[in-house]
């Protein structure tokens, strides 16, 4: 049997399994051995019967005294037989499975797995599992550490143990390493034919771990070894653009501040990269508030002055429109014209838009995915800006880019990574950190207070308000609901105006018409409003530096880069700032989330503790990062592994990129199969 066949050729695989197992994706022999286990159970123990005892689980093997009596008690059919090892006896019990009186028989020996219990002084175990027992035989189910899988309706776990086993005998010669020699035996890995079998029916716990070790290398050096070819393959890209002016200073000038000692080290990467004849992939991620935006606008500067185009897009309208306003009064001081650019924008002015786009004049261009339509030519493209790339999926970022000829491409994001992610995650893109805040920023103090705080809480805002302040209340969203989201933050909005009677209170949620909202937003930005009651539409990059309070309603709805994301929305200006979490969950992970708020303002320290939170499905959502699915590493778990593999496949790269040498053939061959489908889902 091939890996490659379909896995209607496995013995036992009719058409009605084969179906279900293809509704878990498992279409071929490989994909059968690679569906790994989700667990285990610890079954490897015989335990005599006169040592069982209630309320916990046991296997044991047990002849049957007698047949077996069902007792109808109403709706409920009672299966109970008596069974017995040398120390003794005990009874067996099954509800609602008439059948079993016949099927098995007196004065044969059985494997049992169940969990006991005293009903009535009597000790009987409930609904065992149950397989006859063949002396010396081996059991899959029994007498070992067994495997428990994912299951679709229809497959049971004792199918699916002796369907995989089966693959797993037919298949031992077609398993082969793919890992040259001398990493399997410099990283002391097990082979991989020996790891799938103990993946799936571990000898014991050390073989498990072996097993796992071995596959987790496999799956993240494969991936990681792509990553490395196609990074090369861009790097070469070449950029023809022609850069004559790299003087900054009329941008930076322009500012009003001076750059930080991060901001011009994170330009110079840019700088250097845009000067280099080859296409600019970077990433630059900085904490909220450390000031990213005056990078990207500095960088558009050098492309700008070098007379090309620049597109800057944004997740949200709100934002876009704020960017439009900062930058375009900067750029307006500079004789460059920026426009606009996103939905609900009056045909007439979009038109207008689209024309100055596609003609040139308009030379920084701002807005949100309506950047990306079919209907937007630029003239000469030649930097593609997102911000907040977090929010927006690979595919979206690279339909940016194709609307120029290999423009170069930036990437700003406030989640920070730790590194070694990075390398996985932004595999294709070279990575520069802002480090540091601008000076004069305090500390934000941030509280988690419960509801019965709200009066003490709204006096303490009047006061603020009082000397000039602004402050934020955000309204929890909870996804699948979003009409009553709408009514809480409006009805809240009413509640806060008879509160704070002297005081202008406005409400801002997603499902308002764009120049509503902006309207909205213009109020709050010149200081006429107040207090911004508002839904998480402001979550990302708005930056009104004399807002100074940031209370979240239920913050327990948040995660803990959200609260991150929300809390950067004050401490912004030199001006004392608070934040006030306001939840009654008595969940200890909400409580925990909340106190790590209190505790730190660091947006590394808080990505660590989200990830080990929520773990790194969650936390990147795979599918807006078009990451392959992981089959068994864990990206958070698995990180000293990956280190590991970082280190040998970057070593392997070196001297072999292209995979060429003999060694590597079967290297190569693995990585063609596997990538070649899902290099568009990678989006490289
Ligand atoms: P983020 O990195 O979250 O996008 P912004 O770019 O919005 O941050 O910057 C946050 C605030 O800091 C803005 O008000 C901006 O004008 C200000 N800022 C940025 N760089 C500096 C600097 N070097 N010195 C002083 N203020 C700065
Ligand atoms: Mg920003």
């Amino acid at each position: 049997m091939l890996l490659t066949d379909d896995i209607g050729k496995i013995k036992n695989i009719g058409e009605q399994r084969r179906s279900r197992l293809n509704k878990m994706g498992v279409y071929t022999v490989l994909d059968m051995l690679e569906y790994f286990p989700r667990d285990y159970e610890d079954r490897s123990v015989i335990t005599p019967v006169a040592q069982i005892t209630p309320n916990s689980t046991f296997g044991f093997v047990a002849r049957l005294a007698d047949k077996p009596t069902l007792t109808i008690k109403g709706r409920l059919k009672l299966v109970r037989a008596r069974v017995c090892d040398q120390t003794g006896q005990i009874d067996v019990v099954w509800f609602n499975q008439p059948y079993l009186k016949n099927s098995l028989q007196p004065g044969k020996d059985y494997w049992f797995f169940g969990k006991a219990s005293e009903k009535y002084g009597l000790l009987q175990v409930e609904s065992p599992e149950w397989e006859a027992y063949v002396p010396g035989g081996k059991s899959l189910s029994n007498g070992r550490i067994i495997p428990v899988y994912p299951l679709t309706q229809g497959l049971t776990q004792k199918v699916l143990r002796g369907v995989i086993k089966q693959t797993i005998d037919e298949t031992t010669e077609e398993i082969c390493d793919h890992l040259p020699e001398h990493i399997v035996r410099a990283q002391q890995l097990v082979d991989r034919r020996t790891a799938v079998r103990q993946i799936h029916f571990p000898q014991s716990d050390e073989a498990f771990f072996k097993a796992r070790e071995r596959l987790v290398f496999d799956e993240l050096f494969l991936l990681q070894m792509r990553l490395l070819q196609l990074k090369g393959i861009i790097k070469k890209k070449q950029n023809a653009l022609n850069i004559k002016n790299t003087d900054i200073t009329p941008v930076t000038d322009a500012l009003g501040f001076k750059l930080t000692q991060a901001q011009d080290r994170v330009l110079e990467d840019i700088k250097k990269d845009i000067t280099s004849g080859y296409v600019m992939n970077r990433l630059v991620q900085g904490d909220v508030g450390s000031g990213k935006t005056a990078v990207a606008v500095a960088a558009a500067y050098l492309l700008i002055s070098n007379g090309y185009q620049v597109a800057l897009m944004a997740p949200t309208d709100v934002l876009a429109s704020q960017h439009y306003d900062s930058i375009g009064r900067l750029f307006e001081k500079l004789g460059i014209k920026t426009v606009l650019l996103k939905s609900g924008m009056k045909k007439k002015e979009k038109d207008r838009a689209l024309e100055d786009i596609r003609l040139g004049l308009a030379k920084m261009i701002i807005g949100t995915h309506a950047l990306i339509q079919d209907s937007v030519e630029y003239k000469d493209l030649a930097l593609a800006i997102t911000d907040e790339q977090h929010r927006f999926g690979v595919e979206q970022r690279k339909t940016l880019e194709s609307k120029g000829i290999s423009p170069h491409v930036l990437v700003m994001t406030a989640t920070p990574i730790p590194r070694t992610l990075g390398l996985i995650l932004y595999g294709d893109l070279d990575i520069s950190t802002i480090d540091s805040l601008p000076p004069g920023r305090q500390k934000i103090d941030t509280y988690a207070v419960n509801t019965s705080y709200h009066s003490r809480m709204y006096g303490f805002m009047e006061k603020l308000c009082a000397q000039g302040r602004q402050c934020y209340i955000i309204c929890p969203m909870i996804e699948e609901n979003e009409k009553n989201d709408l009514k809480a933050a409006v009805e809240y909005t009413q509640e806060l105006k008879s509160v704070f009677k002297g005081l202008n209170v406005a409400c801002l949620h997603g499902k308002m018409k764009a120049d509503e909202k902006q309207s909205v937003m213009d109020g709050f930005y010149s200081g006429d409003i107040d207090i911004l009651v508002s839904t998480t539409v402001i979550e990302v990059g708005v930056n009104v530096p004399n807002a100074t309070v940031m209370v979240i309603e239920n913050a327990e709805r948040f995660g803990l880069s959200a609260l991150h994301q929300l809390r950067g929305r004050v401490g912004r200006g030199s001006e004392k700032s608070y934040c006030i979490l306001v939840s009654d969950s008595q969940n200890k992970l909400s409580k925990e989330r909340l106190q790590t708020m209190c505790k730190t303002d660091s947006g590394f320290e808080i990505s660590e503790k989200d990830l080990q939170l929520r773990g790194p499905g969650d936390f990147f959502g795979t599918r807006q990062h078009g990451l392959p699915e992981m089959k068994i590493a864990n990206l958070y778990k698995d990180i000293p592994i990956l280190k590991r593999v970082q280190q040998t496949a970057v070593e392997c790269y070196k001297k072999d990129p292209m995979l060429i040498l003999p060694e590597n053939r079967l290297l190569k061959k693995k990585i063609l199969d596997i990538f070649d489908k899902n290099e568009k889902n990678l989006g490289l």
